[in-house]
């Protein structure tokens, strides 16, 4: 296999030609990377998991992947049964942001370094944060309904509270809502967290912000991801609202997608999943040999100033949906637009 081989490299390839390498210590050896991933239920973390090992194996290293199905103890268990097997670093989903740093805290204590992958690890001293800037994730989501809506009620249905990027989502809606707040141009009519990012969650959300403000008491919802917008969805069809409320998601899943394309969705943010799997893959094998990252940004996750790389979320509508998912290749046309 391709594994390896550049490691070889200063040996000569003397070492290829014999049916024994007892002189280990002169060849590198393979990287072990732990992927400990909290849930496979949204599309995008089987698009994390697929193109973060493919990544990894390009660079030599192995991967090793776990889900936890959204359970914390099942969490721990999985990332201490990675520790034990002797992986080189560990790469970490945590499903609860709190809950994970007993993990942080038994991998350093094994020498593992860990990394927080697309979600941070709380008051723990993790390594390295790569992530999207998800506070821009938010802005951006408020800017794009705000221009449709600048006066009016709005329902903020937001992700899981356990999760530290549902807090960062919300900063930045709020961060662009809160002068027009001020200013009385905007009233927020609802604002709950959905538990575990539950689309059925959602659902309830919108249904008991629909009860409460009557039919007309709505002008915009902005909800935390595409999947708990499909869910607020279902509420908003169940009143004879869909398609006549803008509603704003994030992760420019498929469903969602074609929501936009046909009008029941006005926006969603796109963030390249294949930049931060790949970004991370080298990052990971960065730290496992002890070799600098290069982050330039620090994120306080309550204990430490996280060093930290954020990539650039983008804002996607039916007016750049080709030129961005599209022209990505994160869907195809034929996916998105169908046969029409
Ligand atoms: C991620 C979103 C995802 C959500 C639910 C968040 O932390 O950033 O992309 O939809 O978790 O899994």
């Amino acid at each position: 296999s391709i594994q390896g081989s550049t490691a070889d490299s200063a040996d000569g390839n003397k070492n290829a030609a014999q049916p024994f390498k007892p002189d280990v210590k002169s060849a590198e050896k393979q990287i072990k990377i732990g992927f400990a991933m909290d849930t496979l239920l949204e599309e995008r973390w089987k698009k994390d998991r697929d193109l973060f090992a493919a990544a990894a194996e390009r660079l030599g290293a192995e991967v090793i992947v776990k889900s936890a199905g959204g359970d914390d103890a099942r969490q721990i268990a999985q990332a201490e049964s990675m520790i034990s097997e002797g992986v080189d670093v560990l790469v970490l989903v945590p499903h609860n942001a709190e809950a994970t740093a007993t993990i942080v805290n038994k991998a350093h204590k094994s020498g593992i370094k860990v990394l927080s992958y697309d979600r941070l690890v709380r008051n723990a001293d993790v390594d390295l944060y790569v992530s999207f800037d998800n506070v821009e994730v938010g802005r951006l989501q408020a800017e794009a309904i705000v221009k449709l809506v600048p006066k009016g009620n709005y329902a903020y249905i937001g992700g899981a509270a356990t999760d530290n990027n549902a807090h960062q989502f919300k900063d930045g809606v709020f961060e662009v809502l809160q002068p027009l707040i001020d200013r009385g141009e905007i009233r927020i009519v609802y604002d709950q967290w959905s538990k575990d990012w539950k689309p059925v969650h959602a659902r309830e959300n919108m249904r008991e912000a629909l009860n409460a403000s009557g039919a007309d008491g709505i002008d915009a919802v902005i909800v935390a991801n595409d999947a708990t917008a499909g869910g607020a969805l279902e509420a908003l069809e169940e009143f004879g609202l869909a398609g006549e409320i803008p509603v704003a998601g994030q992760d420019a899943d498929l469903d969602a997608v074609r929501r936009i394309a046909s009008g029941t969705q006005a926006m969603t943010v796109y963030k390249p999943i294949g930049r931060l799997a790949e970004d991370t893959a080298r990052l990971a094998v960065a730290l496992a040999k002890g070799e600098p990252t290069g982050a330039t940004r620090r994120v306080n996750n309550g204990k430490i100033e996280v060093p930290s790389i954020l990539l650039t979320p983008i804002a996607v509508d039916a007016s750049n949906l080709d030129e961005t998912v599209i022209a990505d290749g994160f869907h195809s046309r034929q996916e998105v637009y169908g046969n029409g």
